[in-house]
């Protein structure tokens, strides 16, 4: 899978910090997300425990990218169709039907049958991930990804550590990683403490802008941000072995995207972003002569509409004003 490729080496104010942050460019993988690892790993578990075979079904639940509402399963749908017509079986994918009509194309591109559900509680049995479930558990051969429980994704993710330690040769001192279902963080993490218990590892908590600038949220995740932030304990974020937090704005997210693609010429989504603003803060606090690794979740390609829409982000009084390679907007 992805590689890990030097990202940049950060200019702190006038003196230039001798100081590596590593990538890992995960929008390479097949299905253009990190998403794709887990999908791969959920469908192999599931064939070798014989819970699925060919001509099975793979069923998962995932929202849509309306209003400001995080979109936190949006790239799994993605992934789980291409892995599931890899692996001869159909993917079903239950989505609330204000998500972007896009999205169901896409899905249906890649084979999915596209089930669009009124938004309800989650309580409610038409919820999306309730439909997905029961559809899974009524029939045979048929499994439920449940990409958020599941812990498939974490074990998917021990190997993301092991890639990692591999391509830096074990010289690394901090791993940085926003959560959305804590997948990543969860393996990465314990991978990387059980080759070396000293290295740190640091959460990415969103900030949004309304907080950020001391004014009361309109809903907790109310950030553009999208794929990270967490309301509650996974199986999967259980597993996660981490030493602090750092808080990003979408305003860093959003200039930090600008410095990546004209500095480093990566065009990444806003996770990716944020990790990145991670990196540097990350390294404020280490210092001198330390390496420091992320990883670049997707492509900006998925976020046209929303991360990388100029008018959208004016609405939110995000207009990008980074240039050259100043990253002061970094807090
Ligand atoms: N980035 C994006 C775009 C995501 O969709 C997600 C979660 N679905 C993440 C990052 C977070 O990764 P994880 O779920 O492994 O915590």
């Amino acid at each position: 899978m992805s590689k890990t490729a030097v990202l940049f080496i950060i200019a702190g104010g006038a003196t230039l910090i001798a100081l590596k942050i590593l990538a890992k460019a995960e929008f390479l993988n097949p299905g253009g997300s990190v998403k794709d690892r887990v999908a791969l790993e959920i469908i192999q578990e599931a064939f070798q425990e014989g819970r699925l075979a060919p001509g099975g079904l793979v069923t998962e639940g995932t929202v849509g990218s309306t209003g400001q509402w995080l979109a936190l399963a949006r790239l799994a749908g993605v992934s789980l169709a291409m892995v599931s017509a890899a692996f001869g079986c159909k993917c079903f994918i239950a989505m609330p039907d204000d998500a972007a009509v896009e999205k169901a194309q896409m899905l249906e591109a890649l084979g999915a049958t596209v089930q669009r559900l009124r938004p309800v509680s989650i309580t409610h049995p038409e919820h999306f991930v309730n439909v997905a479930r029961r559809t899974a558990a009524t029939q045979p051969n048929a499994i439920f990804a449940d990409q958020f429980e599941n812990p498939a994704n974490y074990r998917a993710h021990l190997k993301t550590g092991e890639e990692i330690w591999q391509q830096t040769g074990g010289r690394l001192d901090a791993f940085v990683s926003g959560a959305g279902t804590g997948g990543t963080i969860a393996g990465v993490s314990c991978l990387l403490k059980a080759k070396n218990p000293g290295t740190k590892v640091t959460r990415g908590v969103m900030y949004a802008r309304e907080e950020a600038e001391g004014r009361r949220l309109k809903h907790p995740f109310d950030t553009i941000t999208e794929g990270i932030g967490i309301n509650r304990l996974t199986r999967n974020f259980e597993q996660a072995r981490i030493d602090g937090a750092f808080k990003g704005t979408d305003a860093e997210a959003v200039e930090m995207a600008r410095y990546l693609l004209h500095h480093d010429g990566l065009f990444v989504g806003s996770s990716a972003a944020m990790n990145a603003v991670g990196t540097v803060k990350a390294a404020r606090q280490l210092g001198p002569g330390h390496t420091i690794v992320t990883v670049l979740c997707d492509g900006g390609h998925r976020h046209l509409s929303k991360f990388h829409n100029l008018e959208y982000l004016q609405q939110w009084g995000l207009t990008p004003t980074h240039q050259g390679d100043d990253l002061s907007f970094v807090l």
